[in-house]
């Protein structure tokens, strides 16, 4: 079940409205699909969330088709693989600037509802932006460049920012219009428009119902009025309360005004929309669906709604695969796109959507429900056996529970999973089964999380944190079909129960044991109380096939190193890209002016055994000088003469904790690493608690460095030895050395 993730790199250009959009990274859906069975190439994606999917599955060749029932989202889908020339773009922004307004044109118009007055010259200006207290509801900062004396700056807002910044607000024209646009007078939503609209400052309103007066009057052509609308949905998005000053939630869930927030200059935000939506990537071919028609190869079929509406529309087994992204609960987003849609297109298209503006709170059980409503539908089109592969690029627990849930209710069983827990990634398959019901007794929920979680941390070798434990009980479960059974049981999706089960195990001592029992169960990590039959620390076996590439390539990618450490560790394996870049910096050094990581040359085998042979030789001799008598086992021993052993140091050329961790003899391995580890072991040891607890009993780690100054110091004596030991001068201190 455990498969390779893919890792990717963060697409070169992201495009319009990404902070709502799936932060899928780039290359991640080309790679997966190699390791998918060849002969599949009519693909359905039933939920039309990531255009950086779509592009990647079309570039590999696939016949693509899309369910995509939210407007807005079905729009930047198209723009992004059909990306409007930027000279078009240009020629909508010139056409609303130069456009009448009130004796005027739309530039001045617009650029003069932020006018504020230069704190240097005097000279009249339009602001950048304001920043607004939420709580005090008005303007406390401004920032601006004045093109007269050269001043930039962002500084106290005035009185006179404040009074006409308080201008605007109130329910005037403008609010009634954009409300109107909405929901008619009198509707039953009207209150939800209302409480949508609430998060736009009143100038906001009034310089965007402005812009939409305009551009229905405006006679625009069908190759500019997508162009128009690209440049108004930037906008829209500009104009919001969602934007944190300073910069705080990069993608926000909740509709709700930041306590401190932007408000944009729209003409400001009209004229960097033109870049935002200027993509130059190859054009995909994107066609509305038509029945009877698959997408031509390499190219996309849109259909605008929700999958259950197109499979009735589908013939049985006409889709070979379903790859998709799966979208994230998303208040914001998706009341936005409400609004967003009936201001741009009318209630009409907003239809489909408007359900969002009634719903305030997604829990993970509504997303189960919802998803499984929607697989539901999927599952007669796909061909038999086809396989079904899902991203998700922002997994976290409860959002895994819902996946697994809702796929295993509709009657698809898993076949694939993996999770990058430090980046959120996760990557799950299944094949179009059927919806299976088991009897099931009350202990088996709670027996198959203690397996499944044993064996987890088994094959892990190390504390592991709740998230990964999470994800094995839970594809355990699904593995035996017995969410679903589950949710048959209780009537509703199983979360609550599956989580109790696996709550109760885990908190159960006589097995597991929690490594920080201060923090909340979801942020703990686990490791087993009595460990047995367990594999190496996984961050050790990271560490050596680093190593092991480094050796075998003269240069490499951080990517490709990833990449490799993942394909030979897949699955719930899968090791994270902090720890794969701790080792790749304690080993190799970037290549200047490039992307590749070449090994220090003091780190080549050779170079690293003569060093460690020289250390011993010189702990040896130490000893001796001391008046110790020596040995060289496994480790290098001084004994008082006919005496008790009295040191043990342990010299190696990596920061492997798993041996070490393992010895319980006395006294106490010292352990004797070159320095470039002791970021790598730092590292580890934020991984480990049994490693941090391990490095904070005593000073027990020496740098090779250190050893060698010792033997140079002759003042050295057995009685200050211990002492001295200890000293490593702060000058000689990696910066990153917290714990050692
Ligand atoms: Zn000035």
């Amino acid at each position: 079940m455990d498969v390779f993730l893919p890792p990717g790199r963060i697409p070169d250009r992201i495009g319009p409205l990404k902070r709502f959009l799936p932060p899928m990274e780039q290359g991640v859906v080309t790679r997966a699909l190699e390791d998918l069975e060849p002969g599949g190439d009519v693909v359905l994606d039933p939920f039309g969330a990531s255009p950086q999917l779509v592009r990647e599955l079309a570039a590999a060749g696939k016949r693509v088709l899309i369910a995509a029932n939210n407007p807005v989202t079905r729009f930047v889908l198209r723009h992004t693989l059909e990306p409007i020339p930027i000279n078009v773009l240009q020629t909508a922004l010139a056409h609303m600037a130069t456009t009448p307004k009130d004796g005027s044109r739309m530039e001045p118009f617009l650029l003069d509802l932020y006018r504020t007055r230069c704190s240097r010259c005097g000279e009249t200006i339009s602001a950048d932006f304001f920043v607004w207290d939420r709580e005090e509801h008005t303007p406390v900062l401004r920032a601006y460049a004045c093109a007269s004396c050269g001043l930039a700056v962002e500084e106290a807002a005035t009185e006179e920012d404040r009074r006409l910044a308080q201008s605007f607000e109130g329910r005037s024209l403008h609010y009634a219009l954009a409300l109107q646009r909405v929901v008619p007078a009198r509707d039953p939503d009207q209150r939800h428009a209302e409480a949508a609209l609430a998060i736009y400052p009143g100038r906001a309103l009034y310089a965007l119902t402005a812009l939409m007066n305009k551009m229905d009057r405006l006679s625009l052509d069908a190759g500019q009025q997508p162009a128009m609308f690209a440049l108004l949905l930037s906008c829209f998005d500009a104009g919001n309360a969602l934007w944190d000053h300073p910069e705080g939630r990069a993608r926000p869930l909740q509709l709700s005004a930041s306590a401190y927030y932007k408000e944009a200059n729209l003409w400001r935000a009209m004229e960097r929309a033109v870049s935002e939506w200027a993509l130059v990537d190859n054009r995909i071919a994107c066609d509305a669906w038509s029945p009877g028609k698959d997408p031509e190869a390499g190219g996309v079929a849109l259909f605008p709604g929700a999958v259950r509406d197109l499979a009735p529309n589908l013939p049985a087994g006409s889709v070979d695969e379903i790859i998709t992204v799966l979208p994230r609960p998303n208040q914001a987003y998706w009341t936005l796109s409400a609004l967003w849609s009936a201001w741009l297109w009318g209630r009409q298209t907003a239809t489909p959507i408007m359900a969002a503006l009634r719903r305030r709170r997604y829990d993970w059980g509504w997303h189960a429900t919802a998803l499984r409503a929607a697989l539901n539908h999927a599952r007669p089109v796909i061909k038999g056996g086809g396989p079904v592969m899902a991203f998700i690029p922002e997994a976290e627990p409860g959002f895994i529970s819902a996946a697994l849930a809702g796929f295993d209710k509709a009657g698809f069983a898993i076949t694939g999973r993996a999770l990058r827990q430090d980046m959120g990634q996760a990557l799950f398959r299944w094949t179009a089964a059927s919806s299976v019901t088991l009897p099931i007794e009350e202990q088996v929920l709670a027996q198959r999380s203690k397996a499944a979680a044993t064996d987890l941390l088994r094959s892990r070798g190390e504390p592991t944190p709740y998230a990964i434990l999470h994800a094995a009980v839970w594809s355990d479960l699904a593995q035996r079909r017995l969410l679903s059974s589950c949710w048959q049981k209780v009537g509703t999706p199983p979360l609550a129960q599956v989580g109790d089960a696996m709550e109760s195990a885990l908190e159960d001592r006589n097995d597991f044991s929690r490594l920080d029992p201060w923090s909340e169960i979801e942020s703990g990590s686990y490791w087993l109380t009595n460990p047995r039959r367990t594999e190496p620390p996984l961050a050790d076996r990271v560490e050596r096939l680093v190593v092991d590439l480094l050796r075998q390539f003269d240069a490499l990618s951080a990517i490709e190193v990833e990449s490799r450490t993942a394909q030979a560790l897949p699955g719930l394996l899968t090791p994270d890209r902090g720890l794969v870049l701790a080792c790749l910096r304690s080993y190799a050094e970037r290549q200047a002016g490039m992307e590749t990581w070449r090994m220090r040359d003091q780190e080549r085998r050779e170079e690293r055994q003569r060093d460690c042979d020289q250390i011993g030789t010189v702990l040896m001799d130490l000893g001796k000088r001391l008046g110790y008598a020596v040995r060289k086992k496994q480790c290098i021993e001084w004994r008082v003469s006919k005496g008790p052993l009295v040191y043990r140091f342990q010299i190696q050329a990596s920061a492997a904790m798993g041996e070490i961790l393992a010895d319980a003899q006395e006294p106490r391995l010292t352990l004797v690493i070159p320095g470039g580890r002791s970021s790598l072991l730092n590292e580890k040891a934020r991984r480990d608690a049994r490693i941090k607890a391990w490095l904070e009993r005593d000073n027990c780690v020496v740098k090779f460095r250190h050893v060698r100054r010792l033997a140079a110091d002759r003042k050295l004596r057995r009685e200050n030895f211990a002492e001295c030991l200890v000293l490593d001068p702060p000058e000689q201190q990696d910066p990153q050395m917290r714990l050692l």
